[in-house]
């Protein structure tokens, strides 16, 4: 053999090996693409001379015959989604150079599946043009790889009878699932999915046939790759009751059995149930009729702001949902507390994003001014800085903003006028294309709007919010009012890109809302309006295990293991399972570990955004000293941002946030006291410890709000604060961990930095277990109340099998139109929508 051919021939044998290491799921590639074998024997090298050919081809340790597999591509377009796939002998295996004739797999569409057979002798060229040449393709892991051959189903094999390449649907009856009856001449059990002869098989009967699509977009579109190898996996948590099977008096003798005999209990409940889907548009331009909606039954785990949101929004869709909160009050983050007369609100207070929690309540059949009192704060809040006598207050209005940065540095008004237009601008992309677009397709990010602005877009993700503010913006104090609401994203301005810029706009132009009652009367709201939705809430009521079990597209959920608040086991039946609770404890605590799209490698890289130390202060007499919110800004941000990052104590001035509700809600408070709520954000910490009443809280804890009250003292010249306060409560980052199970006892969740933001964000369904979807401030679109209310939105969608960006229903739209007019005009647009509904609207 020439010196050139057998060096090519060389090549292609290690190209093959390569590919077949990689199919098995063995091979990682060295930095010279040649394949690194870490603790695994290497592959047998083919035997000599056994390089391509036509007659042999390449290294194939599983024999490979004819298929019929779904065709997944085809899922993109309704028409399609269900042709079958004829895959026949598939070597894929592709040289160094182009084979002429030799095409690689050939893949047979069997339009509709009807009547036809194997044709002999299809002409290769004609159904399946050669491949180009060229670096290889990653490959998609096949179904079968890392198992072994004997635990798999049988393939088909030509010849025997009955197993020939049946590729149609019989016309006939249905043959017997012998899987089911677990007879000796089944053979070994089967994989899910897989009929007698490997062929893809409904569940319902023993007929190869196209089976029913699974529940759209529910997740799981990688299931297999999890499997461990060495066998179909063991079932870690049996269905909700494994004796089904028994009691139909059928033997549980395969894999299968066992699957369809669990599934019963948690079946659909009837179909056409759940509304119907909005028409759709096909390729060909012709409308398509909504297809009815089956009726779920769902569980939702954590009963917080987007536990909430979720359960109403499916049950008001006709579906049966019920809700466990692990607590005895809902609300999670959102929490309150409640002494001596004094109310507090334990997490969120600024009402942001109006529209979008009105959009909530509208899709729920009310809307905010129905449900909750809303008064627009004037001034918005007011601004402490380090090493500057006198308070900011921030007007409810763009054009105070203006005129106010104009008078902290001459000149800097308009500037701020081009950076709200500007962020305007984003938070309308923003909400239009990004917020409610769950990126199961990156299909959105392609439309005009975005395309249109894409250079300015990229150079706002290319950059911190820091450095776009600073090029700008002079005066610390103007600085610091444009980069802290990145604070509220759970990251810093340094950290978050520029992107959020779009912040401002909510601030500075839409203003900031307090609802009476505060965020409790949210939360209340809510779930009166989820209950008459038909959502069963069981509060006390703490998820243990997600159920899951095998089924023909991978694994899937089956319902919810919990134990209520006598340590009573239960086991409830899904066919959806929503977490809404921290992510990290959903996947790490509640899944077992091949189950899990987030492994707890992942986590390593993650940023869990800051902690808090909170102090809720009951304070006899009045505080005109401060505003409804009120922050205080440490001259050094920089350190002091690198100290929660960090994970060490605050310095002894640092950055806090004080909400003094009592100046606009009389009922929070004994009359003419005040009740106070004290934010120091801090390291995500868990070992901090907890909080406590009256300074019976961890060392560190109660050491930081002593500070913090005698920063506001001094700072706010309020020189008796300490002596004042009759009540104190304190919260540290364990009470985070454990109210609310918080990873490292997070705040806020994941922080917006642009790693974890947009589709780089966890999504809203598992990727491995169908069936498992997310809602939160841990998943997409993120942190804070309203993202958590789009994020049930995303899982409604997702459960509907809308793919479009942008909110469901138009009332967002409308509302928004008028919200982008300024402050005034939204406030207006609330107030007439309010007095035409008859509710009263605070002036
Ligand atoms: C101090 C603070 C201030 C904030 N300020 C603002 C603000 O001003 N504006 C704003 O918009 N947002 C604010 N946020 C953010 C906002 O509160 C959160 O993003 C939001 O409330 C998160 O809601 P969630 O439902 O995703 O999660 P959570 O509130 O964490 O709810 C999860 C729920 O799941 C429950 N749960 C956990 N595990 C289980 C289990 N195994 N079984 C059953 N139940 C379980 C928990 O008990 C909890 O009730 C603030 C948050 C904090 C902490």
């Amino acid at each position: 053999m020439p010196a050139a051919r057998a060096g090519q021939a060389r090549g292609d044998r290690e190209r093959l090996r390569a590919r077949a290491d990689r199919r098995r799921g063995r091979g990682r590639r060295g930095s010279r693409g040649r394949p690194v074998h870490r603790g695994h024997p290497r592959p047998a090298r083919p035997a000599p001379g056994g390089g391509l050919t036509r007659d042999r081809p390449g290294i194939q340790h599983q024999p490979r015959g004819p298929r019929l597999r779904r065709n997944r591509a085809a899922g993109r377009d309704r028409g399609g989604a269900d042709r079958a796939v004829l895959r026949l002998n598939a070597p894929r295996l592709r040289p160094a150079r182009p084979l002429g004739r030799l095409p690689g797999s050939l893949h047979l569409r069997l339009r509709g599946g009807r009547g036809a057979h194997v044709p002999a002798g299809v002409p290769r060229r004609a159904q399946c043009p050669p491949r180009r040449a060229g670096p290889p393709r990653a490959l998609r892991p096949s179904p079968r790889c890392g198992f072994p051959e004997g635990q798999l189903p049988a393939r088909p094999r030509p010849g025997r009878a009955g197993a020939g390449p049946q590729l149609l649907p019989r016309r006939g009856p249905p043959e017997p699932d012998r899987g089911a009856e677990g007879s000796p001449a089944a053979g070994p059990p089967r994989g899910p999915g897989r009929g007698p002869r490997g062929v893809a098989q409904a569940p319902g009967n023993g007929a190869p046939c196209r089976r029913p699509r699974p529940l759209p977009l529910l997740g799981a579109r990688r299931p297999d790759r999890r499997l461990p190898r060495g066998g179909p996996r063991q079932d870690p948590h049996p269905g909700p009751d494994p004796r089904e099977a028994a009691a139909r008096g059928r033997r549980d003798g395969g894999h299968r059995a066992g699957v369809r005999a669990r599934r019963r209990p948690i079946a659909l409940a009837g179909r056409g149930e759940g509304g119907v889907n909005r028409p759709q548009r096909s390729r060909a331009g012709r409308t398509l009729p909504g297809r009815p909606r089956p009726r779920r039954t769902v569980t939702v785990i954590g009963g917080g702001i987007s536990g909430l949101a979720t359960a109403g929004l499916l049950a008001r869709d006709g579906h049966a949902v019920q809700l466990l909160e692990k607590n005895e009050v809902l609300g999670g983050r959102a929490g309150r507390w409640e002494a001596e007369g004094f109310r507090f609100d334990t997490g969120p207070s600024w009402y942001l994003m109006p529209e979008v929690i009105d959009h909530w309540f509208r899709l729920m059949g009310s809307s905010a001014p129905d449900e909750l009192r809303l008064e627009r704060l004037d001034p918005g809040y007011r601004v402490f800085f380090e090493a500057h006598e006198d308070p900011v207050d921030i007007p409810a209005s763009r054009e105070g903003a203006v005129a106010l940065f104009d008078s902290l540095d001459r000149g800097s008004g308009a500037a701020l006028a081009r950076y709200l237009e500007e962020a305007e601008d984003a938070y309308g992309v923003a909400l239009e294309r990004f917020l409610y677009d769950d990126f199961s397709s990156l299909r959105g990010l392609a439309h005009p709007d975005v395309l249109r602005r894409g250079s300015r877009l990229a150079a706002l993700l290319a950059q911190s919010l820091h450095t776009r503010v600073s090029r700008r913006f002079a005066d610390r104090r103007e600085r610091q009012i444009l980069g802290y609401p990145a604070v509220f994203l759970g990251t810093t301005p340094y950290r978050a890109p520029a992107l959020y810029q779009l912040m401002s706009h909510l601030d500075l132009t839409q203003g900031v809302l307090y609802p009476h009652g505060g965020f409790a009367a949210l939360v209340d709201a809510m779930e009166r309006l989820a209950r008459s939705a038909g959502v069963q809430i069981r509060t006390g009521a703490r998820a243990t295990r997600i159920l899951t079990g095998p089924a023909p597209g991978g694994p899937r959920v089956e319902g919810v293991a919990w134990t209520d608040a006598e340590g009573r086991e239960h086991r409830t039946g899904a066919s959806v399972v929503v977490g809404a609770a921290d992510l990290h404890h959903l996947e790490t605590e509640l899944l077992p570990a091949e189950l899990r799209t987030h492994p707890e490698r992942a986590w390593d890289r993650r940023d869990p955004g800051p902690g808090a130390v909170l102090a809720c202060l009951g304070v006899r007499g009045t505080l005109p000293e401060l505003a409804h919110h009120s922050l205080f800004f440490a001259r050094d941000w920089r350190d002091n941002f690198a100290r929660i990052g960090a994970g060490v104590t605050p310095a002894e001035t640092t950055s806090i946030y004080v909400s003094r509700t009592s100046a606009t809600d009389g009922g929070v408070a004994p009359a003419g006291d005040e009740s106070l709520f004290v934010l120091v954000p801090s390291a995500a910490a868990p070992d901090w410890g907890r909080g406590g009443i009256g300074g019976a809280g961890a060392v560190a804890v109660e050491e930081v709000a002593d500070r913090a009250i005698q920063q506001i003292s001094a700072w706010a010249r309020i020189p008796d604060l300490a002596e004042r306060v009759v009540l104190r409560r304190t919260f540290g980052p364990a009470d985070f961990e454990h109210d609310v199970n918080a990873w490292r006892g997070g705040a806020l969740g994941l922080a917006h930095t642009l790693r974890q933001s947009a589709f780089l964000r966890p999504g809203n369904a598992s990727r491995t277990v169908s069936g498992l979807l997310y809602a939160g401030a841990s998943v997409r679109p993120g942190i804070g109340v309203p993202m958590c209310l789009i994020s049930a939105e995303l899982v409604l969608k997702r459960v509907r099998g809308e793919r479009r960006p942008g909110p469901v229903g138009p009332p967002l739209v409308a509302l928004r139109g008028q919200a982008a007019a300024g402050t005034a005009a939204r406030g207006a647009a609330l107030a007439d929508a309010a007095r035409a509904e008859g509710v009263a609207w605070p002036t």
